[in-house]
């Protein structure tokens, strides 16, 4: 006997179809198949809720966009060198990898905003 893995209803061991529930070797296989496909994936995601919680935590909401390029990488090292002593610590490391990500986050879209000023300036 063997236990669904949605259910935990006890099937024989050559079952491939749960009875109370409909789990199926091929519905399993779909749901790999969609969780691969999705776009972002999943770590992404989650990943991105952190950077949006520490942006948050930290006020810089919005502020980067009057700072500069090399202002902007100077705290990134920064972040990154709190990111390196955080190895005692595991949970802040997903907090200063969230920061490191945030200033990087920062640096492009002030880069994103400017080439698109660019092209509009050069479209005159
Ligand atoms: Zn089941």
């Amino acid at each position: 006997m063997k236990a669904c893995p949605d259910c935990r209803n006890l099937m024989s061991e050559s079952a491939s179809f749960c009875m109370r529930c409909g789990w199926s070797d091929e519905l399993q296989r779909l749901r790999v198949e969609v969780e691969r496909l999705k776009f972002p994936r999943s770590e992404v995601r989650w990943f991105a809720e952190r950077m949006e919680t520490r942006l948050r935590v930290n006020d810089y909401t919005r502020q980067w966009k009057e700072k500069s390029f090399d202002y902007l990488l100077e705290r990134l090292f920064e972040e990154a060198f709190e990111l390196e002593k955080s190895g005692e610590e595991p949970g802040e490391a997903i907090d200063d990898a969230a920061d490191v990500a945030n200033f990087a986050m920062m640096i492009a879209d002030n880069t994103r905003v400017a080439l698109a000023e660019k092209e509009t300036a050069d479209e005159r």
